[in-house]
């Protein structure tokens, strides 16, 4: 349920409607935005006559919501939500691309990763420590001390860091090295990760999960608002088709619609969606051309003897060509991409 607020709302009426929903055991989530105040219902409202509400001084609409997701809807926040990651943020006019390895593998190649991307205009350096791997003999990262190489790595080069956390158990440490939590698109339902990330202090990239459509994806991003983490990013990675072509189908489609559906910034990751380093620039490109807040694609030194996703990785020299054409396409659309410094 959606309770908007007369734009002249006192914070006394305010109160007394966040008190009459508490009544029910249901807890209130409130937006202010720019012209309207609105409060968000969640819990077991479905019992509930929404006139209760309506009638209260103050009070100017209340409607029940027929999707599965509230939070991240359009309906409880109008304007953008824009995200800070260090000193980045997402949903600006700025086009923020987060680059780096698929893995942490060593602090020399990392290093030589985060010099080329914050030169080509990068402003986060991502990498992972601990990996999801489909088979459990694979590399499956270096773990805490591979946090320590990111942190240590990105701010010799005036990076933000972002990094996937597998398990609940993790999140403490990750944390403490990242300024941005990545949930990976098997974890995204992951529904106590979610929760925990919800009180974790951090902004959260959520990925798509892998057969999740883009109603689920948005009540998965939820979880995380409804336990009062209001920066939450998400991450269009390609999901499942019987297309066999590329790794994943990129679903660029879901950028408008969830621009449509949600307040939430939106990224994609044509690494992962393509599987392929041949495919990837032209869908970064079409990324920024379709309206993302942001693009996410795996970087290596030296693809070859990439631990993992070498295929997928693009050479240092790709990626600066890659973003140097997304930046014409972005300013055509009246947004930018940094240039590149690295401050090593
Ligand atoms: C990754 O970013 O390296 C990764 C494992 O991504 P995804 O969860 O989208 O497969
Ligand atoms: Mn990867």
């Amino acid at each position: 349920m959606i309770i908007v607020l007369d734009p002249d709302v006192s914070e006394s009426q305010i109160n007394e409607v966040t008190a009459a929903v508490r009544q029910h055991g249901l807890q209130v989530h409130r937006s202010d935005g720019v012209e309207q105040t609105i409060l968000g219902v969640v819990g077991a409202s479905r019992g509930i006559d929404p006139q209760r509400f309506a009638l209260l001084p103050g009070v100017r609409d209340v409607f029940r919501v027929s999707t599965p997701y509230r939070l991240a809807s359009r309906q409880f926040r109008h304007e953008p939500t824009l995200v800070t990651v260090g000193e980045v943020t997402i949903g600006d006019p700025e086009v923020v691309f987060i680059a780096g390895p698929c893995a942490v593998e060593s602090e020399e190649l990392l290093d030589g990763a985060a010099s080329a991307v914050a030169t080509a205009g990068a402003r986060i350096l991502r990498g992972g420590a601990f990996k999801p791997r489909t088979s459990p003999f694979d590399f499956q990262g270096l773990g805490e001390p591979g946090l320590a190489i990111l942190r240590r790595v990105a701010d010799r080069h005036g990076l933000a860091v972002c990094t996937e956390v597998l398990a609940v158990e993790q999140i403490e440490v990750v944390a403490a090295h990242a300024d941005l939590l990545q949930v990976g698109a098997r974890n995204m339902q992951n529904f106590p990760l979610l929760a925990a990330l919800g009180r974790a202090g951090r902004p959260v990239l959520l990925k798509r999960g892998l057969a999740a459509t883009i109603a689920e994806w948005l009540a998965a991003a939820d979880y995380l608002l409804a336990a009062g983490n209001p920066n939450v990013i998400l991450c269009e990675r390609g999901i499942r088709t019987f297309e066999t072509a590329t790794r994943n189908t990129l679903d660029l489609s879901a950028v408008p619609v969830v621009k449509e559906l949600s307040h939430l910034p939106v990224i994609v990751d044509p690494s992962h969606g393509a599987g392929d380093r041949r495919w990837v620039p032209a869908l970064a490109r079409a990324a920024v051309a379709v309206g993302a807040d942001g693009v996410l694609i795996e970087v290596h030194t030296n693809p070859d003897i990439a631990l993992s996703d070498g295929p997928q990785s693009l050479t240092p020299e790709q990626f600066a060509a890659t973003v140097n054409r997304c930046r014409i396409i972005a300013s055509a659309l009246g947004r930018t991409i940094a240039t590149g410094v690295d401050h090593a």
